[in-house]
């Protein structure tokens, strides 16, 4: 039940019965005064009786507005007001006693009053009331009395009386009707804030003051579960298989957990936990085998799926007695799981919240960066080995933060292609490197080949090729010495797309280089569905060739089969003479590395070009 508005709507009532209590406080008041002018005036014949009602009128009258003013208990207050309703036989009496019309008037504006009230009890005993009295004084009173008025027009007014009651409580009826689907519409408005509606079950709102009110008397645990590639998954199944397997999913949650963990739907594919951290050893038992119970195949009836989950925990004692840095820890957590694979379920640790805090940071720089005054470019060289001569540059981009100083490329790269800043990074980078070298060019009777690196965020942008052309025409560079790298995921088996858009720029004469050659899964499998101009070998194979085995089999075998595809390779991160050696005498093409020269500025790229035609 809602008890906001349950409140809210009791308030109001209140409100309208103190109103309604001052109104009958002043009506009886003014309409006591008035009736005993009446019987001064208008009746010779009175006697102490006459007086009677106008003083009870006036003394409930001037209680009700007493009583207003006084600290009394509302609830008192509110019964001690309706004894106004008690003077309606009173007024009737007079009414059949005197016919006077006043009254007739006072006694429906009583009702009138109790019908605002909306109190059916009200409207019944009073006027139950008001007829008993009424048949009462016709019976018991002498005929002279009562043939003051005549009996018939007694009669009349009795019935219209009786229809107007009836009306009144019709009206009441209706109203209690309307107010009763008012209630019911407020109360699911109120649980749908609440409550998941396609789950029926509590949600990220109700979870998190859950967490808050527990928080207050207890320690608590909580874990944030997410079902792995979510959206993909609804893709794929569609949003009424979809919703099918997240209620099995939500059922295997529940069981999986004791009574005592209040279990509410999050965001997404998102389901959060909340234990009470009385049970440490066993809430940690019971968490370590959750990724194996909720992983794996789901069986329903018309389809089957299999998915996997990353869990992120954290607990109140170490990181926020409240719920939003609870759950922004447990955050934290669940995407450190996410990222190591398949399956985690990972604690939230100091480190972790600082690492996290850390690329909230840089995520932050980065879109607030002014792109001219804090990144540059710095340039490789690349040297060809049969013809001993640099064949080109490859373009590597810096950032300079204002706070945290120099920030690695591997580091912040990431956290850009996360919050899509790459995009505008990556398309400045373009034009700028672009620039630069055709700027080195024009001195130059050989022109260097620039390779520049590409995410593959890029490359999924709608306007990708424009913004590659756009760049060449711009600075007036030739696409043939153009050279994008793009890491294996470019190529991916679903991004039939990227292939298309990869082949448009080969078409124009651009290059394509594949980084990282060999460290992914799927690096023949590129070579089959691009005709690639270069595959980059990385470093790690190329470290201490000449001693180690293992690499020593790994770039003989590269090397062979770029030849067969009649691809150029480039080996990366020569650091040694040895290492250099080695692929001149396996007839390694392309080199790049700190023997040859680190990343530098491209004035110091002119000086060795200088130096290297000397
Ligand atoms: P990467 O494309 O594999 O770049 C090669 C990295 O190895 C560069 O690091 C380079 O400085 C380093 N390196 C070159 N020779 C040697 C060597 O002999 N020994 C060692 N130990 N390292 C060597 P850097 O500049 O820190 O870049 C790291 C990564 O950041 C790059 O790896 C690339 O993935 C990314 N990155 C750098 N610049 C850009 C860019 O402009 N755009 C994009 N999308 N990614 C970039
Ligand atoms: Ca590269």
């Amino acid at each position: 039940m809602n008890q906001g508005y349950e409140m809210a709507s009791d308030r109001l009532r209140n409100a309208s019965f103190h109103l309604a209590g001052l109104v009958l406080g002043g009506v009886n008041v003014i309409g006591g005064a008035l009736l005993t002018l009446y019987v001064l005036i208008l009746k010779a014949d009175s006697g102490w009786i006459d007086y009677l009602i106008p003083i009870v009128m006036q003394i409930v009258g001037y209680g009700t507005l007493w009583l207003r003013r006084t600290n009394v208990k509302d609830e008192i207050k509110l019964r001690l007001y309706s004894l106004n309703y008690v003077m309606i036989p009173l007024h009737l009496y007079s009414f059949l006693n005197d016919a006077a019309d006043p009254f007739w008037a006072l006694t429906f504006l009583y009702v009138t009053l109790a019908f605002a009230l909306q109190n059916r009890m009200l409207v019944l005993t009073s006027s139950i009331a008001s007829f008993v009295g009424l048949i009462l004084i016709m019976v018991l009173s002498s005929v002279e009395t009562i043939t003051v008025v005549d009996r018939e027009d007694h009669l009349l007014r009795l019935i219209l009386f009786a229809i107007f009651v009836a009306y009144v409580i019709w009206g009441l009826k209706v109203g209690k009707e309307k107010e009763a689907l008012l209630y019911d519409y407020m109360n699911r408005a109120e649980n749908t804030a609440y409550e998941d509606p396609q789950l029926a079950m509590p949600n990220q709102l109700d979870f998190n003051l859950y967490v808050d009110y527990q928080l207050q008397k207890t320690e608590l645990i909580i874990a944030k579960i997410e079902i792995n590639d979510y959206q993909a998954m609804c893709d794929v199944l569609g949003h009424q298989k979809c919703d099918a397997l997240l209620h099995v999913f939500k059922e295997r949650v529940i069981e999986s957990l004791t009574d005592a963990a209040h279990v509410a739907k999050g965001e997404g594919g998102q389901f959060l936990v909340a234990f009470k951290a009385d049970e440490t050893e066993q809430t940690a038992q019971r968490l370590a085998v959750l990724p194996e119970t909720l992983s794996g195949m789901y069986i329903l009836q018309s389809f089957d799926y299999i998915l996997s989950v990353s869990i992120g925990v954290a607990k109140s004692a170490l990181d926020g007695r409240h719920s939003d840095e609870l759950m922004r820890n447990a955050q934290f957590a669940l995407n450190h799981a996410r990222s190591l694979g398949m399956n985690q379920l990972i604690y939230c640790t100091p480190e972790l919240k600082r690492s996290s805090l850390k690329t909230i940071q840089l995520s932050d720089g980065l879109h607030r960066a002014n792109l001219d005054e804090e990144f540059h470019l710095v340039y490789q060289p690349q040297l060809n080995l049969r013809s001993n001569q640099m064949s080109g540059v490859e373009a590597l981009v810096r950032w300079e933060h204002p706070d945290l100083g120099n920030v690695p490329p591997g580091v912040f790269i990431e956290v850009a292609e996360k919050n899509g800043f790459i995009v505008t990074l990556g398309t400045w980078i373009l034009r700028k490197a672009c620039a630069e070298v055709q700027v080195l060019n024009d001195s130059f009777t050989h022109p260097l080949r620039l390779a520049v690196n590409v995410s593959v965020i890029q490359v999924e942008q709608p306007d990708f090729v424009g913004t590659v052309l756009a760049a060449l025409e711009e600075t007036g560079m030739s696409p043939d010495l153009l050279e994008i790298e793009l890491t294996e995921r470019a190529f991916l088996n679903h991004d039939e797309a990227n292939l298309k858009k990869i082949r448009t720029l080969q078409s124009h004469g651009i290059q394509v280089a594949i980084d990282d050659f060999g460290t992914g899964y799927s690096s023949f499998d590129v070579l089959k569905k691009v005709q690639v101009d270069k595959i980059k070998v990385p470093r790690e194979f190329v470290d201490y060739v000449d001693e180690n085995i293992d690499n020593q089999h790994i770039l003989e075998t590269i090397l062979s089969m770029a030849s067969r595809f009649g691809v150029t390779c480039l080996a990366e991160g020569i650091e040694r003479k040895e290492e250099n050696d080695f692929l001149v005498r396996h007839g390694g093409e392309e080199v790049q590395g700190y023997y040859y020269s680190r990343p530098v500025t491209l004035d110091d790229v002119r000086r060795q070009l200088v130096a290297l035609k000397a």
